[in-house]
């Protein structure tokens, strides 16, 4: 049997129970098997795959907190730190009822390479509980927050581990985090990012995944000879990354059609209104339902559908393995030419493997919303300068990585005879870096 197939074996008979971690691992080793079989024979003598899918930590935590009834409440806490070869671990903090040890650690095997693909120097880690903050009061999500932070500064800082957002931890989350960081170890330093602009945060932050999918999606599609310009567009999800892709997607000439939320979609023959989006999910927390309102013209459907909608360019947005292989057909019938993954592993492997099969370009989420945590990573240097740059200069410095990061995925397929499969080649670029920098520091 092959090192590869060793290990991949290894990984889904020590961590049962856990289909996404199993899958974001075959996924990542397979398309890895040319450069680790030319390697073979020191890669197994130093164990460097067990390492790779083995997480330097794992840490797992009671969260107790208060109700506005008084009754007290357990959720459970997650902090998976799981390769700190580059730099100090770096990875959003999830809240969702859905969250369990399995679902951080594909997080967080996936922020490895994604976070190598930045250029920046920074580890992978992930974290977060089964906490939902939906349909809770401002002061239940603030105690869960205390409550939560309360352990979890025990193994964050500044250059050790500094967590995100990433789905149900936005700006409010943060804020109460920090808040009880900074009054627990009397520092105020940038533990995390993603923070509000009047304490440390970065311009541009809120804007960074969304922007950065369409930065790289216009540069891939212009590599091939196509013009973003005119082109139509289906998103799905109506959180922070599916909001700013669809802003930027306007912006650069693109009509995005659709965007959804966990009980519905909308389509939006006149292109979605950005303002009304921001104003029904940033500022009144509600459902798609209200939509209608701000534009009659559009239509409200329950359940799953926006795959259906015929679009040049689709953009999942929303959570993993949401893009199925019947979505897949329905995409490639209607003539879909691009796919850039705005979530993470929202595509499923066989959706995947058919789209590029048929010709389609295909993205993958460790690339393509990668602009996110690259930002954060200038958030830090920002809070380590104390200064705050300007909005141009940081988004031009993300358009700039975004731009960098198709090019060497683009390259490193080329390089293994792959040209054309950007899963393959972000996986190889990502791969190498983290490997030379586990190699230089030993068996640790
Ligand atoms: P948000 O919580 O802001 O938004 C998530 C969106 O997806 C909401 O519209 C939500 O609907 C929908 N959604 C969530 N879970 C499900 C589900 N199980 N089924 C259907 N719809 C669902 O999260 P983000 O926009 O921050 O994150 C979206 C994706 O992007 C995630 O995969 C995340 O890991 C990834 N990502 C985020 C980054 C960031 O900077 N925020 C960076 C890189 C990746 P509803 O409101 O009804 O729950």
């Amino acid at each position: 049997m092959s090192y590869v197939d060793e290990a991949i074996e290894r990984v889904i008979r020590e961590n049962p129970g856990e289909p996404e971690f199993h899958q974001a691992v075959k996924e990542v080793l397979e398309s890895l098997r040319p450069v680790i079989e030319a390697n073979e024979e020191k890669y197994k003598k130093d164990a460097l795959l067990e390492r790779l899918v083995n997480p330097e930590r794992q840490i797992k935590f009671r969260v107790p907190w208060v109700d506005d009834n008084g009754n007290a409440q357990i959720n459970t806490g997650y902090r998976v730190q799981f390769n700190s070869a580059i730099g100090p671990y770096k990875g959003g903090i999830r809240l969702h009822p859905s969250v369990n040890i399995g679902i951080i650690k594909f997080l967080g095997f996936e922020q490895i390479f994604k976070n190598s693909l930045t250029g920046l120097p920074i580890g992978g880690g992930k974290g977060g509980s089964d906490f939902n903050p939906k349909g809770k009061s401002d002061r239940e999500v603030m105690a869960f927050c205390q409550s939560f932070m309360t352990e979890l500064v025990k193994y964050i800082g500044p250059n050790a581990d500094v967590p995100a957002g990433d789905i149900g931890t936005g700006a409010r989350e943060i804020g109460y985090m920090f808040g009880q960081y900074k009054r627990i170890r009397g520092l105020f330093e940038g533990v995390l990012t993603g923070k509000g602009l009047s304490y440390g945060g970065s311009l541009a932050r809120t804007e960074a995944t969304g922007y950065g999918l369409l930065y790289i999606t216009e540069e891939m599609l212009k590599s091939n000879g196509i013009d973003i310009n005119g082109k139509t567009a289906i998103v799905s999800g109506s959180g922070n990354v599916a909001i700013y892709a669809i802003e930027k997607a306007h912006q650069l000439g693109a009509k995005v059609l659709t965007c959804s939320d966990s009980t519905g979609w909308v389509y939006d023959p006149d292109g979605i209104d950005v303002a009304a989006l921001k104003e029904i999910k940033e500022v009144k927390r509600a459902r798609l339902t209200e939509y209608k309102n701000y534009r009659p013209n559009s239509e409200y459907h329950e359940g799953k559908g926006v795959w259906q909608i015929k679009a040049d360019i689709a953009l999942p947005c929303a959570t993993q393995n949401e893009l199925s292989l019947e979505d897949a057909k329905a995409l490639v019938a209607n003539g879909v030419i691009a796919v850039a993954e705005g979530a993470n592993m929202p595509t499923t492997e066989e959706a995947t493997k058919y789209l590029q099969e048929n010709g389609v370009y295909f993205v993958p989420g460790k690339a393509a919303n990668a602009g996110g945590v690259a930002t954060s990573a200038l958030e830090m240097s920002q809070n380590s300068e104390r200064v705050s740059w300007t909005l141009e200069k940081v988004d031009k410095k993300l358009q700039g990585i975004m731009v960098d990061i198709f090019h060497n995925i683009d390259d490193a397929a080329k390089r293994y005879g792959f040209e054309g499969n950007y899963v393959v080649g972000a996986n190889i670029a990502g791969f190498e870096k983290v490997v030379n920098a586990m190699e230089a520091q030993g068996i640790v």
